[in-house]
């Protein structure tokens, strides 16, 4: 515990609405009554739920942070339970929202931006701009258009675009033509892939050629998935984010044990240990290095590898990139 909680940690895939925890909920005015309800599900053993009583946690929060103050206090609190938790470089990411008569879609990225720009801890803030594949294609290209106006106003700030959403909702042809204009404009580009057995679209995403990919449990063909997209996984290397307690939990992997990141460590391919949604999943990012040490048997010198391989796959800008790479080399001599 001790060598995870001190390391200094990166987070690559954590989705703001899904990290707040119940203390935040609380500030923000959730009633008793939701934040019980809240606690429930989350711990609510895996075999009583499924992915999409997943998604029905996320509404507590979003019912939380329907005004940009909300929105403002969830990010800072956000990122100060991250800084505890030591992670020096945290990519947040979530979906640009319209609260009618309250908040629009480009004040509340504005709000998350400002509480990025307040942040006074030591941990590098960047955002990703979710594209919700629930929402209609008209939608989500009204979003587009605010994300790609809020790119040029804080470019070093807002680097990427997601996408995600209920698997079982919608579909990333309809939409690869956001995601191709985003990369036009700049914009890197992480999807998440194969939440769900979908080997059509898990083909479609890999042949968008992502920047990174996200979960991926139905991808290898040992867990679902075909060898023509398993194959083009290897052949191009796209970096996986991996969230190894939120596909428990989802349900859409048996067991810590029976991971599918087992066939990406024994293939050599490049991934990322995550949270996802850290209040949702009740997790921090010290407590899944350890349970990777744990149940899957990496070594001390291999999570410092996947840390030192996660700034890599990073979108922050090659400076920052070898400022974190510093820091992660300064504690090896200090602690190791
Ligand atoms: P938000 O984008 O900040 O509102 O964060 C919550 C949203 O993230 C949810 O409503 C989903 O759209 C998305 N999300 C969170 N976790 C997952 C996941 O595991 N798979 C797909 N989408 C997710």
């Amino acid at each position: 515990r001790d060598f995870c909680k001190s390391l200094p940690k990166i987070e690559l895939h954590a989705h703001l609405n899904g990290s707040l925890s119940e203390k935040t909920l609380t500030e923000l005015g959730s009633s008793p009554d939701d934040v019980a309800e809240y606690q429930r599900l989350q711990r609510t053993p895996p075999e009583g739920r499924n992915l999409s009583d997943c998604f029905k946690i996320f509404g507590f929060a979003h019912k939380a942070t329907a005004t940009p103050e909300a929105v403002y206090l969830a990010t800072k609190n956000v990122i100060r339970e991250f800084y505890d938790d030591n992670v020096i470089y945290l990519e947040l990411r979530t979906t640009p929202r319209e609260e009618v008569g309250i908040m629009t879609a480009e004040s509340y990225v504005e709000a998350v931006v400002k509480a990025i720009q307040d942040n006074t801890y030591d941990i590098l803030v960047k955002l990703i701009l979710s594209i919700n594949r629930q929402h209609s294609p008209e939608l989500s290209k009204n979003n587009l258009d605010v994300i790609l106006k809020l790119k040029e106003k804080y470019p070093n700030i807002i680097r990427g675009i997601d996408l995600s959403g209920d698997p079982h909702k919608g579909n990333f042809e309809d939409l690869k033509i956001l995601f191709e204009t985003a990369r036009k404009n700049g914009l890197r580009t992480t999807l998440h892939c194969g939440e769900v057995k979908n080997d059509e679209e898990v083909s479609q995403i890999l042949e968008f050629r992502p920047d990174r990919i996200g979960h991926a449990p139905f991808l290898h063909p040992n867990y679902g998935g075909c060898s023509k997209n398993w194959n083009l996984l290897r052949m191009l290397k796209i970096p996986t984010e991996i969230c190894l307690t939120s596909n428990i939990i989802s349900g859409t992997t048996k067991s810590y044990e029976l991971h599918h990141i087992k066939e990406w460590i024994k293939h050599d391919l490049p991934f990322s240990l995550n949270t996802d949604d850290k209040g949702v999943f009740h997790t921090d990012l010290s407590q899944e290095f350890e349970r990777a040490l744990k149940y899957l048997h990496i070594k001390n010198e291999q999570i410092l590898e996947i840390s030192s391989n996660s700034v890599n796959h990073s979108f922050a800008t090659q400076e920052e990139k070898n400022k974190l790479q510093e820091k992660l080399k300064e504690w090896v001599y200090t602690n190791c």
